[in-house]
């Protein structure tokens, strides 16, 4: 990997993975045309990278054996190449829970794949909470100012590798969210002729075949008539379900109807360490989560297979110490949302595996109860839908979910966010 004038190759791989971190293992094997026992051929072949990395943002971690004679390297130091700048015992990665459906504002430390003190460590949970702290202002004034602290968890059996892999490529579902996307966005005015819509969809970016648009326009149920003037020109047009979801949502998008839950008695809102007393805090928090939704329109909690009751709000439950009443200070139980659509798309709201007849959604809900404040988003006790966001492909299954729980549909391209209605 390491040569003169190959950095270009690195640069693009970084590019295309987005990478952040590079381990190289080990150095000796990726040194093309430099020897490691030569300090200046090592710190000319490296220099170049080091210049690439502060440009790019990443870092690169080369691991070097040196201690395979203890007693003649006693000192590690001695054995590593000057052109190598730092060096180090231990590599830990800290990085988002890349598990499916896990709070954003959980954060694990990994160990990478390198530990020379002992045995490898098990990787360790955290929370990012936000504590409330008097600040003395300029004008000799106290404020409560919200800081975020980083909240040991305990120990989780995520490895570093899995921290860094959290990128896929474009699969089918991705591309057919895409395309139906924007086959609505073209024919919601009126039909269109097929030659126009054929131009638009070859001309996106990533490119999309006509066969993507051909199948996902039979998912839609796009219809497809022959123009009055030309027999041999097809007119595609909307089906007739969703100009109707549309219109309803008309031009200044969706009417959203307050779900008719009360706040029970007992609420006392929270955030950090401080208890809030109403009325501080009337109003429910509103946030995003993605949840699965199956055939007859339930919805569950992916990462603890929760199902979301209908007409009555969803009570968190400790899946872990059934002892204490979720958010616990020092757990990670209770309902979580994020604070707004953009930040869940930027917390890679998961869309992995899951049963064939089961859906991924996006879903704004309203929490409340006991609420703790994390960096994005809050945990709370009690949470209820509010609005539920489906690709217009699985119309079906986000209808089946509007009138189970009496909230409002909009349709959605899930994987970039951009919304109908
Ligand atoms: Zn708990």
């Amino acid at each position: 990997m390491f040569a003169r004038g190959e950095e270009d190759y690195l640069a693009e791989l970084v590019e295309r993975y987005n990478a952040k971190l590079v381990i190289v293992d080990p150095l000796q094997n990726h040194l093309k045309g430099a020897s490691i026992h030569r300090d200046e051929s090592v710190r000319n072949v490296l220099k170049p990278y080091l210049a690439l990395m502060k440009r790019m943002k990443f870092s690169i971690v080369l691991q070097v054996h040196v201690l395979r004679d203890i007693a003649k390297n006693a000192h590690p130091h001695r054995a590593i190449p000057a052109g190598v700048i730092s060096w180090a015992q231990a590599v830990f990665l800290l990085g988002e829970d890349p598990r499916i459906g896990a709070d954003p504002n959980l954060r694990i430390l990994a160990d990478c794949d390198k530990f020379n003190l002992g045995p490898r460590p098990p990787s360790i949970l955290f929370e990012i909470e936000t504590q409330r702290v008097p600040v003395l202002t300029a004008d000799g004034s106290w404020v409560q100012r919200e800081f975020p602290v980083l909240r040991e968890r305990g120990e989780v059996k995520v490895s570093a590798k899995a921290l860094l892999v959290k990128m896929r490529p474009e699969d089918r579902e991705r591309k057919s969210d895409r395309v139906a996307y924007e086959l609505i966005e073209l024919l919601r005015h009126g039909p269109l002729p097929v030659g126009s819509i054929r131009t638009h969809i070859l001309a996106l970016d990533p490119p999309t075949t006509w066969r993507t648009a051909e199948r996902v326009a039979e998912e839609l149920g796009i219809i497809k008539t022959q123009d009055e003037r030309d027999a041999r020109r097809l007119i595609w047009a909307l089906p007739e379900y969703i100009v109707g979801e549309l219109e309803e949502a008309g031009d200044d998008g969706v009417e959203i109807t307050e779900v008719e839950i009360e706040p029970p008695d007992d609420f006392i809102p929270r955030t950090g360490m401080t208890a809030l007393k109403p009325p501080d805090l009337i109003e429910p928090f509103v946030g995003w989560k993605g949840l699965l939704a199956d055939r007859s329109g339930r919805l569950f909690s992916p990462r603890w297979r929760v199902e979301w009751p209908a007409g009555e709000p969803l009570i968190a439950d400790c899946e872990l110490e059934a002892k204490h009443l979720p958010p616990h200070p020092s757990c990670t139980c209770g309902v979580y949302a994020v604070n707004s659509f953009e930040t869940l798309k930027l917390n890679g709201y998961n869309w992995s595996d899951h049963d064939e007849d089961e859906q991924w959604l996006i879903v704004e809900v309203s929490l409340w109860g006991e609420v703790r404040k994390g960096q994005v988003g809050v945990r709370a006790s009690k949470a209820y839908p509010r609005r539920v966001f489906a690709p217009a492909y699985l119309f079906a299954v986000g209808d089946a979910v509007r009138q189970r729980y009496g909230i409002p549909l909009a349709f959605i391209d899930r994987f970039r966010g951009r919304r109908i209605a």
